[in-house]
């Protein structure tokens, strides 16, 4: 369960995030829809601790996560693995080596400084890539593939973290609808097959009603819904 208790976020005088307060179970696969600049970003890098709030709390497990730091923040920070609009892949790197970069979080810094995979991590990232049904592009820039490719890329990348949650900010925002479904089809198919929370930001309500159990809705900072998509056309 993580829970989001009363957390509320300032840029000097932009108020982000205004007193938010939510539960979500893990296994959940949920839906943040709102206007640009409605705080869905800012809920999002909080939870995974990108930014710290200004006032309130989050607890997952029972344990406040702004009070982790060291190695007990790395490990919060691979149980929520982030999905960007821009993927955010490195793409003069391979697609494997992309891939690969997702366990950095489990290495110590000197570790990572050798840049040396085992075995076992090169044949996860290859299992990873081939569920996403894009192992053939494992040796190709990262950078030359579709969109749509490079999403799936990124998915497999925050798989091999074998993450808890996975936090999703606008991930299909950038690509065509057929991409799109592929995208989301992946998502879904991951929340159900192992029971991963997914939390996505996503601008358009179809995709949140043919995907998501729950539609968090914000504006301005605020939660002004929180249900399951049925009651949310009952109410449109
Ligand atoms: P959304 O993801 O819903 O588009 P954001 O969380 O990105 O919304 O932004 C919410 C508000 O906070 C906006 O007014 C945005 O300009 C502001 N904001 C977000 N990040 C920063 C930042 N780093 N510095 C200043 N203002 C910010
Ligand atoms: P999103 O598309 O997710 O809403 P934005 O394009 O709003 O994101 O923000 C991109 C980056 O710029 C983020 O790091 C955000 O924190 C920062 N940012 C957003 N609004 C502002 C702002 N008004 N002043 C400074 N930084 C901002």
């Amino acid at each position: 369960m993580l829970e989001i208790r009363n957390v509320t976020r300032r840029f000097g005088k932009t108020t982000a995030v205004n007193g938010v307060a939510l539960e979500i179970p893990q296994g959940q696969m949920v839906g943040i829809i709102g206007r640009s600049g409605a705080g869905k970003s800012t809920l999002l890098r909080m939870i995974n601790r990108l930014i710290d709030p200004s006032h309130g709390s989050i607890f997952f497990a029972g344990t406040e996560v702004s009070g982790l730091h060291g190695s007990t923040l790395r490990r919060w920070q691979r149980d929520c693995a982030m999905i960007f609009q821009q993927f955010n892949l490195v793409p003069r790197l391979d697609v494997l080596t992309n891939v690969l970069l997702g366990r950095l979080n489990h290495r110590s810094t000197a570790l990572n400084l050798l840049n040396i995979f085992s075995r076992e991590e090169r044949a996860m990232a290859i299992s990873a890539l081939e569920r996403l049904d894009i192992a053939q592009t494992a040796l190709q820039r990262a950078g030359t593939l579709s969109g749509g490719q490079q999403q799936r890329v990124a998915i497999a990348r925050a798989l091999m973290q074998q993450p808890k949650m996975i936090l999703a900010d606008e991930p299909i925002a950038s690509l065509d609808p057929l991409n799109a479904k592929v995208v989301m089809d992946a998502l879904r198919d991951i929340n159900l097959r192992e029971g991963i929370t997914v939390i996505t930001n996503l601008h358009t309500l179809d995709t949140a009603r043919n995907y998501c159990e729950r539609i968090i809705g914000m504006a301005g900072g605020k939660v002004v819904f929180d249900g399951a998509p049925e009651e949310l056309t009952r109410e449109a």
